[in-house]
């Protein structure tokens, strides 16, 4: 299994992800995305947009201020119900969520054992004197508080002066933008029931336990989806919503094995009786095999009716969908499928990561489906003391790069360029060689034939130099490899 560790230091090796802030020592669970960090995780929000709004007949998208009206929270419930029971340990002062304490292994000082230390398994008793966990997990010694609720929403002022009039937060989850623009987006678009609006953009959790990399951080991008059923309509004799629900269930769940997720890496937890939002009628979560555990990736939840009811109680405005057919008012029910951008990210990277053995040497490669890769073609000239051969790389990269994002890179010897894409999880990589350019003073003409090496396989075609915009469009349009490399002779490796 890979660890977090790896990804980690692989991340900040190759450009993916780095700390925030690290020359000032970092800030802690504050992440940036690096160079290629950024390619891929826009293309994860361009795939999950492309899938989900422009193929789609029934959806739509919004982009929302991250800075709303203070009332919004207020009737969303944030306001009195967005808290997590906290603690506090009175010997070290750490911080944690109390509901999530027997979820962690905790230090012990046996009695039974003279004092002696133990690491004891998350939920179990000690085996020496059965004690169950009373002092804080990390310490081992300190009392904890009693449970405090915390309000996770980031509290800002708007405007110069630091006032209670001029309180506004940081939205902690983009759904709401969707609500309040429930009759707008209506009106605007002339939409029919059922439909979608979608939106991706950034929220903000005090969170306090953050951690784990970019699993939960205090600032995340979310890609959300509030889909409004009539909830007076039935489809095959049962409510409209629950079918509605079980089927964004289903789509959501195929969706990540689509890019790559391997099945198994992946299930289904239905939320509890007791666990439920106090306004959801069902909710399921996506969860992911993460190298801490199965974990959430995405909740998909039946939100009813009262998003919309809270704000026309308290804005005084109807938000409400005329029913044509029964001639009256009616306020839709929602399903939302919320998914986190930088926790795909993360998912995609530990499902890509591979340790192979190449000729007994150690290949890492990053099996990113091509949708997804940040890198998609990487021109590489077998010779760089050759002018002909760098001058033809260089344009076909420009060339290439006018439709899929290409890099020319020249700073080492082919093997090793070919490591380093393999690394980052480029696809394809072309090389310029002697043949493609031909020897001007021996009075050789070139063939005008490059190479295409495939990233899983590591086999090499030989293809014309017009033919390569072709070759890349079937291929990056889903044509298997083999289908398209059965065409070509293979190159000399
Ligand atoms: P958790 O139980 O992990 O705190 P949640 O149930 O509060 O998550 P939701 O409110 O359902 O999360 O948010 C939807 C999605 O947003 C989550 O499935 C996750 O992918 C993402 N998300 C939520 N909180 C964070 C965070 N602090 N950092 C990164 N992503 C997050």
């Amino acid at each position: 299994m890979t660890t977090m560790d790896t990804i980690v230091s692989l991340c900040k090796r190759r450009g993916f992800v780095f700390q925030s802030s690290e020359i000032y020592g970092g800030i802690a669970s504050c992440w940036d995305y690096g160079p290629l960090g950024v390619e891929l995780k826009n293309n994860v929000k361009r795939v999950w947009w492309r899938d989900n709004v422009t193929l789609r007949a029934d959806m739509v998208g919004l982009d929302a201020a991250i800075l709303m009206h203070p009332a919004v929270w207020k009737a969303s419930g944030h306001l009195d119900h967005f808290t997590d029971p906290m603690v506090d340990c009175k010997a070290c002062r750490r911080r944690f969520r109390a509901d999530t304490l027997d979820e962690q292994p905790w230090t012990h000082y046996c009695p039974a054992t003279k004092g002696n230390k133990f690491e004891v398994a998350a939920g179990e008793p000690c085996r020496h004197c059965g004690a169950r966990r009373t002092l804080c997990p990390e310490c081992g010694k300190g009392e904890l508080t009693a449970p405090r609720q915390f309000n996770l929403m980031f509290k800002t002022f708007m405007g110069p002066v630091e006032e209670d009039a001029t309180v506004t937060y940081l939205r902690p989850e983009t759904a709401q933008g969707i609500f309040v623009n429930f009759d707008n987006v209506l009106q605007a678009m002339r939409l029919k029931l059922p439909f979608g609006v979608a939106q991706i953009g950034k929220a903000f959790r005090n969170e306090i336990t953050p951690g784990n990399f970019i699993f939960r951080t205090h600032e995340f991008e979310q890609m959300e989806i509030e889909f409004f059923v009539n909830p007076a309509d039935t489809l095959d004799g049962r409510p409209a919503d629950e079918v509605w629900h079980e089927r964004w269930i289903e789509e959501r769940f195929a969706w990540y094995p689509r890019y790559g997720i391997r099945r198994e890496h992946l299930r289904l937890r239905e939320h509890e009786k007791e666990e439920l939002a106090h306004y959801a009628k069902r909710t399921a979560d996506i969860e992911y095999k993460f190298p801490i555990g199965w974990s959430e990736l995405e909740g998909i939840a039946n939100r009813t009716d009262f998003d919309l009811k809270q704000h026309a109680r308290a804005s005084g405005k109807a938000l409400t969908y005329f029913d044509e057919e029964r001639k009256t008012h009616v306020v839709p029910y929602v399903i939302e499928p919320s998914a986190g951008a930088d926790r795909s990210v993360l998912a995609f990277l530990v499902d890509a990561y591979r340790e192979e053995e190449v000729r007994g040497e150690k290949r890492v490669v990053l099996r990113f489906h091509p949708d997804l890769a940040p890198i998609k073609i990487a021109v590489l000239p077998l010779l760089k003391k050759r002018p002909e051969i760098v001058a033809t790389a260089r344009e076909l990269r420009a060339r290439l790069a006018r439709r899929w994002m290409s890099v020319y890179d020249d700073t080492a010897a082919i093997g090793r360029l070919y490591r380093r894409q393999d690394e980052v999880g480029t696809p394809y990589c072309v090389t310029v060689d002697v043949q493609t350019v031909g020897d001007a003073e021996k009075g050789e003409a070139g063939d005008r034939k490059v190479t295409i090496r495939e990233r899983d396989s590591m086999e090499q075609i030989r293809v014309p130099i017009e033919e390569l915009s072709g070759v890349f469009g079937e291929m990056f349009d889903g044509a298997a490899w083999r289908t398209v490399a059965g065409r070509y002779p293979p190159a000399k490796g």
